[in-house]
């Protein structure tokens, strides 16, 4: 049973930031809620004072400027499956967002609140790493800008302060010659992955060496985490079948997964190893017609 709250319903950021100041510990932002009702449910969460930030218009929107791509915390995955701009420049992303749960939790979900949450079975952050994503992070003292990568700290905990919400997803324009792809395995279509693996590969004019890739892996650690072994087997050499399979063999050994009652580990790292190197070719293809 959810335990008695005080609902609060701010009408701009400065209110928002302003009531999350005054209640400290005790007051909870609620976006969608699709994943903080649960824990409400079960009672792992019992915030006297819920602060709820999903009228902020203010801090949902989708925009391309020269610097690259701007998406507001309070941006549905729908939103972000739907966009046509993030479908033509940022497909991933979007491939990656008809994938996440079902169409109603998209429509109502938020990005913000899927990367607040820090799920390390959560599809966005793995994506948004290889991206290299920053975040931006507004309180009443002012704003700062954290890089995706290092934006989680442990199981479901993120460098968010006390006082602070994420208002911004900034994801910078993909050098040339960039292709980026992301999959998961899930036993239940539309569920959390048991494994999630994105890759960006960057390859050198007409030469095809790949000049830079950053590989991520969800739920296969505590956080998302990059894999930078196995994407050093890659960088600065001619991408080969034998080299996507070492490279697959290096991520499964450099994960950290646990056993639980989806997978176990061994079975976790088979899938790293699986995955790595399917996801490491097809962004190699995708780079090659970029
Ligand atoms: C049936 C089901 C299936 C799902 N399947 C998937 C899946 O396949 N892949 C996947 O990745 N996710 C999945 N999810 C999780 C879910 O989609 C996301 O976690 C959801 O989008 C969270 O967004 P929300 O707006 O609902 O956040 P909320 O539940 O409102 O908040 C989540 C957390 O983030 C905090 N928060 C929210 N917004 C902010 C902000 N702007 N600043 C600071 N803190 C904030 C809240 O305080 C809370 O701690 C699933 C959920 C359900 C219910």
């Amino acid at each position: 049973m959810i335990k008695d709250f005080e609902y609060l319903t701010p009408k701009t950021l400065k209110e928002a930031l302003t009531l999350l100041d005054k209640y400290k510990d005790e007051g909870k932002v609620i976006a969608g809620g699709q994943s903080l009702l649960i824990l409400m449910r079960q009672g792992l969460v019992a915030p006297p004072y819920l602060i709820d930030i999903k009228g902020l218009s203010e801090l949902s929107y989708i925009k391309e400027a020269k610097e690259g791509l701007k998406i507001g915390a309070l941006t549905t995955h729908r939103a972000i499956e739907k966009s046509p701009v993030i479908k033509k420049k940022f497909s991933v992303l979007a491939e990656m967002e008809e994938r996440l749960a079902s169409i109603q939790t998209r429509n109502w979900g938020t990005i913000g609140g899927n990367i607040c949450h820090a799920d390390p079975a959560g599809d966005p952050i793995p994506v948004l790493i290889v991206l290299n994503a920053t975040l931006t992070t507004a309180g009443l003292k002012g704003e700062r800008k954290i890089a995706v990568e290092d934006f989680c700290r442990d199981y479901f905990e993120t460098a968010l302060e006390p006082g602070e919400l994420l208002t911004e997803i900034f994801v910078p324009p993909s050098p040339p010659r960039t292709g980026a792809a992301y999959t998961k395995f899930n036993v239940i279509e539309s569920d959390l992955a048991t494994v999630g693996v994105a890759v960006s590969v960057t390859l050198g004019a007409g030469d095809g060496v790949c000049q830079d890739i950053r590989i991520a892996l969800g739920a296969s650690a505590p956080t998302p985490m990059r894999a930078k072994k196995a994407e050093a087997v890659l960088k600065g050499k001619k991408v080969t079948d034998n080299l996507l399979k070492e490279a697959g063999e290096v991520a499964s050994t450099e994960a950290e997964p646990i056993s639980d009652i989806y997978a176990s580990e061994e079975y976790r790292r088979e899938l790293v190893k699986v995955l790595v190197a399917r996801v490491a070719k097809e962004a190699s293809a995708r780079a090659k017609s970029a």
